[in-house]
């Protein structure tokens, strides 16, 4: 079985979410026999390309029209890419964008996607995979039907693979001139932070709605992040009083993270919260209620007002 793993270049690297998507490819060859190949998409992806085939052969797509990833356009640049290396298999990372363009994919390709996946097995001779639904409070198992079949690989499910050994890079031959562009990139508006993104710090200090405005939460929450080298979390309603960036956001509707450290302050645990953390490998609270639900998943918990725990803490460390 040919498993083609669709990569992000982030830099001049494969962003880390693509390396767990990539241990799920692996978990599938195994379980498969498969064959794993990468694919990149991008522009100026020479670099990320080099990193990523030390995981696995790597073919490139590289145009200064691909800059940017717009749905329609790397849909049909990864349907084109399915075909061209025979791929029964597809697996990306269960990003925005993966989610966003390989959805497309399958589609065109009249393959089945399955989403979110946070584990495979084969029983019978048939690959099955079980993924979350519900809010992370069901975890099914399902059979995909027809071929190819596109998986998404949940981030926090997997620990980001290990490079391999060096193997090779070869650009792809497709007609880039052919493939759609209704969809026109304008710009992107991000805000520019030293600290790592809230899906890939070991630690994440996460403060929720005990923060009354956003000028505390960042003296608070930011400088206990900055003490430790972690990211910045938060919950929804933290981000709805406009007290945390959005960009933040742990849980259902938000960002599904998975640290070594899980900071929880101030906040409550709703289940759509939990949804985001409750894989995290070591959960912490500090919270005035001690009945707050997230103190049920927490290994440690501090009972105490975040606003005399956070400036003590930051003190100590
Ligand atoms: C469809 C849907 C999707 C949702 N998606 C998400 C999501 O992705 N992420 C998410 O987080 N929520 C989500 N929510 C909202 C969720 O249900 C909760 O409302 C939200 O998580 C509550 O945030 P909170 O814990 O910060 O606030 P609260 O529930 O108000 O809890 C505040 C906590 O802070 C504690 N506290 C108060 N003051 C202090 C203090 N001084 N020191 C220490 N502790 C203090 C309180 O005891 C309490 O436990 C979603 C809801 C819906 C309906």
């Amino acid at each position: 079985m040919k498993i083609l793993v669709i990569a992000e270049a982030q830099g001049k690297e494969i962003r880390h979410a693509s390396r767990s998507a990539i241990t799920l490819a692996k978990n599938a060859a195994a379980a498969a026999n498969g064959e794993i190949e990468i694919a990149i998409i991008g522009d100026d992806i020479e670099a990320a390309a080099t990193a990523a085939s030390a995981y696995a052969p790597t073919f490139t797509l590289s145009d200064a029209s691909l800059a940017n990833a717009t749905a329609d356009r790397y849909g049909a640049a990864i349907a084109k890419i399915v075909e061209q290396r025979g791929a029964s298999l597809v697996i990306a990372a269960s990003t925005s964008q993966g989610k966003d363009c390989v959805a497309r994919a399958a589609a065109s390709l009249g393959g089945t996607m399955v989403t979110d996946a946070i584990a495979c097995e084969n029983r019978d001779g048939k690959l099955v995979w079980q993924r979350t639904m519900h809010a992370g409070g069901v975890a099914a198992w399902v059979v995909a039907h027809g071929s190819p079949v596109v998986v998404t690989a949940l981030q926090s499910a997997y620990e980001p693979a290990e490079p391999t050994g060096e193997t090779s890079v070869t650009a792809l031959e497709i007609d880039v001139a052919s493939l759609p562009s209704a969809i026109q990139f304008e710009s992107v508006s991000t805000k520019q932070s030293d600290r790592p993104d809230v899906t890939e710090a070991a630690v994440v200090i996460s403060g929720g709605r005990a923060f009354k405005t956003a000028e505390d939460y960042e003296q608070l929450i930011g400088g206990l992040a900055d003490k430790v080298g972690g990211g910045t979390g938060s919950s929804r309603a933290a981000v709805d009083a406009g007290i945390a960036p959005n960009e933040n956001q742990v849980g259902q509707t938000g960002k599904i993270i998975a640290p070594d450290l899980y900071l929880g302050i101030g906040i409550s645990g709703a289940v759509q919260h939990l949804a985001g953390m409750k894989n995290s490998k070591i959960i912490a609270a500090i919270n005035t209620d001690d009945e707050a639900p997230l103190l049920d998943y927490a290994d440690f918990a501090l009972i105490a007002d975040a606003y005399d725990a956070i400036p003590e803490l930051i003190d100590k460390l």
